[in-house]
């Protein structure tokens, strides 16, 4: 797996931002620096990552998504869809066309069932409808759209809630993951990180939602002990079992809590900017 920062330009500015806009280097903000870059990268899955990523124009994304495909990789473009509802359809159509080419897909951040908890977090006015239009949009044009839901301390109470919002509203999505907040950028040591033990009934409960509705789900950054019955949803599991390197081997470690755990051998333990927090699981 591969991220590359296109820039830091957003539209939104969300509170627990991973990679905030103000603060340190821009990344190269050129096509050909974009290119070079990839071309650079080890293997895995390309995610083209901002900032907000649609703001560099569907121009330049094809090429850089052509230029993905050509290496023969797989692209994930994470967005918060904003940027989509204003997109003309022949645009968003060849978008669709030049992620699904590259076996990729979008992943939309996603994070509320109203405009007032969306406005909360986003601090984007009128970003709630505009991302509801966006995916909708992106759907119609033909993409293969993931949601990834953040859960926070601002949000983790209405997570059976959007899952219901989810399964209504945004039919035709290919999945939902729950994803628990990382502490770092704007969230570095902070109040959004929510114990795992207040957040885990409200999840449960959101995923009975979904499996209810149909709605494939996964969760990540919530250790596979807190998830009942869906245990077997969390990412890490997977990428464990098959012995893949990735980040999740350098965020997270194993406390003193896990000794004698059934998952020990498919779980890397809690996030360590989550124990830096709560100090154990
Ligand atoms: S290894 Fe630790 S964090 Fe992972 S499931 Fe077991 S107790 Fe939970």
């Amino acid at each position: 797996m591969a991220l590359i920062h296109l820039f830091r330009k957003c539209n939104q500015r969300c509170v627990f931002c991973s990679y905030p806009e103000e603060g340190g280097a821009e990344a190269g903000a050129a096509l050909g620096s974009w290119l070079r870059e990839i071309a650079a990268m080890p293997p895995g899955l390309v995610q083209l990552s901002g900032g907000e990523p649609l703001l560099a124009g569907a121009d330049n994304l094809c090429l850089l998504l052509a230029a993905v495909k050509k290496l023969g990789r797989k692209a994930e473009l994470q967005t918060n869809a904003l940027a989509a509802a204003d997109l003309p359809p022949a645009d968003l159509a060849r978008l669709a066309r030049a992620l699904n080419a590259a076996g990729g897909y979008f992943n939309v951040n996603f994070p509320a069932s109203t405009p007032a908890l969306d406005y909360k977090i986003t601090r984007a006015r009128g970003g709630f409808n505009k991302r509801l239009a966006g995916v909708k949009k992106l759907v119609e044009a033909g993409a293969c759209v993931r949601l990834t839901h953040v859960v926070s301390s601002l949000n983790y109470r209405q997570l059976p809630a959007f899952a219901a919002f989810a399964a209504k509203n945004l039919k035709g999505i290919s999945w939902l993951q729950f994803s628990y907040i990382k502490g770092i950028g704007r969230a570095d040591g902070s109040r959004f990180l929510p114990a795992y033990r207040l957040v885990a009934p409200y999840l449960r409960k959101a995923l009975d939602v979904c499996a209810a509705a149909g709605l494939r789900c996964e969760v990540d950054h919530i250790p596979p002990c807190f998830l009942g019955d869906y245990a077997a949803l969390n990412v890490d599991m997977v990428k464990m079992r098959d012995g893949l390197k990735g980040p999740h081997l350098e965020e997270k470690k194993k406390v003193p809590g896990c000794r004698g755990c059934r998952f020990a051998r498919l779980c890397p333990g809690p996030r360590k900017d989550y124990i830096a927090v709560h100090k154990t699981l």
